[in-house]
């Protein structure tokens, strides 16, 4: 929908190295993109300080993870503090591969939005079902449950980004039709109406992930209710400019 800014990601993951990630910075910072978009770039953290200080200011920066906590003895986590520090103003939180890859529970995810929120960040919430929950049907229960555990740690909305990463489609090549995700974003719109406000509803971006291209952003991005992307594998290539102005 037109009153909503597109937004689109692109997620680093653990990609990259100095040299390869400043070309590509160099990509982006020379492309012409498009204005009514918001861009987000997810560096691996120990890069955070490198990609916000090399991308041009119209990019911001996400981390793809941070604890629940400001500080303290937890060996390896970083916290939103950090990241803030670093001039970053987003973490992905939620990510298909921090749950099944590492096991992180919605309880955890929910606290780590909590307090991502509370510190001044803003927060691309990631949900999704697996490959045999959408055989078995039950897609539609999935996210909405990991949504509601999502709510129940949002104050306010405005900060936050809903991406719906169905896992199947997560580094497979194989997309979402555009029809599948519209389906599932129209319904977990309709669960915020129901559930949090119309004014939520209206406003809150929803995003899709998951193997989107430079070839098929286009007609994903003119679904009502996809409201721009959430990028892996093509964020690191020159045709993220492609995806970043998907919307005409
Ligand atoms: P993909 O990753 O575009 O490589 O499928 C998407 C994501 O994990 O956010």
């Amino acid at each position: 929908m037109a009153s909503r800014r597109f937004f689109v990601g692109g997620n680093w993951k653990m990609n990259g190295n100095k040299g390869s990630l400043g070309e590509l910075i160099a990509t982006l910072n020379n492309a012409s993109l498009h204005e009514q978009t918001d861009v987000v770039c997810a560096a691996p953290s120990i890069y955070l300080d490198f990609a916000r200080s090399s991308l041009d200011p119209r990019i911001a920066v996400a981390a793809q993870n941070c604890y629940k906590v400001a500080q303290g003895a937890f060996t390896g986590e970083i916290s939103p503090a950090m990241i803030k520090d670093c001039g970053a103003d987003w973490v992905v939180l939620g990510h298909s591969e921090r749950r099944h890859v590492f096991g992180e529970s919605d309880e955890l995810i929910g606290q780590k939005v909590a307090h991502a929120l509370q510190s001044g960040l803003g927060v691309i919430a990631c949900i999704g079902e697996k490959l045999e929950e959408r055989e078995s049907g039950t897609t539609e229960e999935v996210v909405c449950a990991q949504t509601q555990v999502i709510a129940e740690n949002v104050m306010d909305w405005e900060k936050v980004v809903l991406a719906y990463e169905p896992v199947w489609a997560i580094g497979t090549g194989r997309t979402a039709t555009p029809e599948q995700a519209q389906e599932v974003h129209e319904k977990l719109r309709a669960w915020i109406r129901a559930n949090i406000s119309d004014e939520v509803a209206d406003s809150l971006r929803i995003i899709y992930g998951g193997s989107v291209t430079g070839v098929t952003c286009r007609e994903l991005a003119s679904q009502d209710d996809v409201d721009g992307f959430l990028v892996g594998g093509a964020s690191l290539k020159p045709e993220f400019v492609d995806i970043i102005n998907a919307r005409a």
